[in-house]
């Protein structure tokens, strides 16, 4: 521990953000950084607990060495804590930006302080990592002779591919779109996260003998059983990608759009053209209403506001969730809170007022002459919990809105994987339609053939993809070699 009075000392400092009006003026990133001094008084606040949460079963999924980091990060032993980081986490530059940090809702700091800010320190460290040339290719000293498919570039596609390799297999990602990277490169949009960084991790994974196919869907245009066939085992990691519809009265009017379809549209077009080829689905001047509270919500609001639309409101069914822990979620839980994320930010920035609007519920979309959405009616609802303890929603007569909208963009989650794939290679799903296999084995109901991330756990976070991927990476290694070291 390096300094044992720090947490006294020194008071959380969270990294500043450009502001919302500048910031919607770029797709950019908006966090900025802390002087290295600083940075090393936030490390020097862990107080390296005998039972460390933040890296047990409730903090980090991948099971960082934080206190390890932290204290090197207080010492200035910047390269030593990298090497600390890189030993757990495949992509902490992406975590380090993305994650939700239930590492830092476990910390125990946060009990009766600000938690210790673990996810900046990381990406800190990243950073300062890849500035000074320390992230270089370290291709395998020796190849096995087995040959591995990983279909799907996400995070969990990735870090299977990455392990694999460094244990010496041959390793081949496939992937449908023109670009790696699964929702890191078009979902997650570019002021979250940097285009240039995901594109800068392909290139040292490639150098180091991977090998990546883009635009090949596998199942339609290259057989999933082939691929099986030539390889000796294969990883699915295809996400959760098929998205959860609102089949209200004018579902099928113009201009209402599923999330993916706008921020893939979105960043897809700002990579290949900075926006100049139109190839998007513009916001400019709309009046947009985002149906979905989460994190895809969100990021359709930072979109929207950077393209400068003429109104945003954003629905959410559920009613606000607590501004604090209550005995729902008593630490060292992740809890459900309240968030004030960026969008929201921006969109109060420059409309005056926060654009959600809770526990309310779209009855119907209504159109205009040319077939295009309007406005949406909405009324608002209830929730009641019954004497079992489950929940049911109740309208409220006499609160019938209408507001206006003529873009509106459905963020409500993803029901699991598409079938394309599953049904060529006859692998059993479980009962909520992901791919059958249990956290541990990640291997499916047909041998060799393995599962990681969404497509296996069902729509969640990097973090969790990541640890996925390296797990699974772990089984096959187990299952061609009879014995790993991979962790
Ligand atoms: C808009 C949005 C924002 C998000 N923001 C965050 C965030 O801030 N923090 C966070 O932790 N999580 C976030 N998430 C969740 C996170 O991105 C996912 O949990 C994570 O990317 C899942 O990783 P994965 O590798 O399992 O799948 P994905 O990232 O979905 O990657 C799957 C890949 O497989 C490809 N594929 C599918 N089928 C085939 C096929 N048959 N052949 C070839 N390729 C195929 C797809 O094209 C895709 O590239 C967000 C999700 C969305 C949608
Ligand atoms: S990966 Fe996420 S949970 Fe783990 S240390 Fe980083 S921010 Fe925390």
């Amino acid at each position: 521990m390096g300094k044992p009075t720090g947490f006294m000392e020194y008071t959380r400092s969270p990294v500043p953000d450009r502001a919302p009006a500048e910031r919607i003026g770029d797709f950019e990133e908006f966090h900025l950084e802390l002087s290295r001094e600083e940075r090393q008084r936030q490390g020097a606040r862990c107080m390296d607990c005998g039972v460390p949460f933040c890296h047990s079963s409730y903090g980090c999924p991948v099971d960082n060495l934080i206190p390890e980091w932290n204290d090197l990060i207080y010492r200035g032993l910047w390269r030593e804590a990298y090497l600390r980081l890189r030993k757990t986490n495949n992509f902490p530059e992406f975590t380090g930006r993305v994650c939700p940090a239930p590492c830092e809702t476990a910390c125990v700091l946060g009990i009766n302080e600000p938690a210790v800010t673990i996810k900046h320190n990381e990406a800190y460290i990243i950073n300062l990592a890849y500035e000074n040339g320390w992230v270089v290719p370290t291709p395998p000293a020796a190849r096995t002779g087995k040959w591995v498919a990983v279909v799907g570039s996400g995070p969990a596609g990735l870090a299977a591919a990455d392990q694999l390799n460094q244990a010496g297999h041959t390793v081949t990602v496939y992937e449908r779109d023109d670009r790696v990277g699964g929702l890191l490169m078009y979902g997650i949009p570019n002021m979250k996260l940097d285009k240039a960084l995901v594109q800068k991790r392909i290139g040292i994974m490639a150098a180091e003998g991977i090998q990546f196919v883009t635009g090949v869907q596998v199942g339609r245009d290259l057989s999933a059983r082939k691929l099986r066939e030539e390889n000796d085992a294969i990883v699915l990691a295809c996400g959760a990608t098929k998205p959860r519809d609102l089949p209200a009265p004018g579902r099928g009017l113009a201009g209402i759009h599923f999330a993916m379809e706008f921020l893939h549209a979105n960043t897809k077009s700002l990579l290949d053209s900075r926006l100049a080829d139109g190839e998007y689905i513009s916001a400019k001047g709309r009046h947009v209403v985002v149906i979905g509270g989460g994190d895809t919500g969100n990021d359709c609001i930072g979109t929207a506001m950077r393209h400068g639309c003429a109104s945003l409101t954003n629905f959410e069914v559920l009613p606000a969730p607590p501004g604090e822990r209550n005995e729902e979620f008593p630490w060292p839980l992740y809890p459900r809170l309240l968030k004030y994320d960026y969008g929201h930010e921006e969109a109060a920035a420059v409309f005056g007022k926060d654009p959600r609007e809770y526990a309310i519920l779209t009855k119907e979309f209504l159109g205009d002459e040319s077939g295009r959405v309007r406005a949406i009616r909405t009324i608002r609802v209830e929730w009641l919990k019954d004497a079992q303890g489950r929940w049911s929603m109740k309208e409220i007569p006499g609160t019938e809105q209408e507001f206006k909208a003529d873009l509106v963009l459905l963020a409500m989650g993803f029901l699991g994987p598409e079938e394309q794939i599953i049904q060529e290679l006859g692998i059993e799903k479980d009962p909520r339609g992901n791919v059958k296999a249990s956290f541990g084995s990640f291997l499916s109901s047909q041998p060799g053939v393995y599962a990681a991330g969404d497509m296996r756990r069902g729509q969640s976070l990097v973090v969790w993809a990541i640890k996925e991927g390296r797990s699974a990476a772990r089984e096959v290694d187990r299952y061609l070699m009879g014995s790993t070291l991979l962790s």
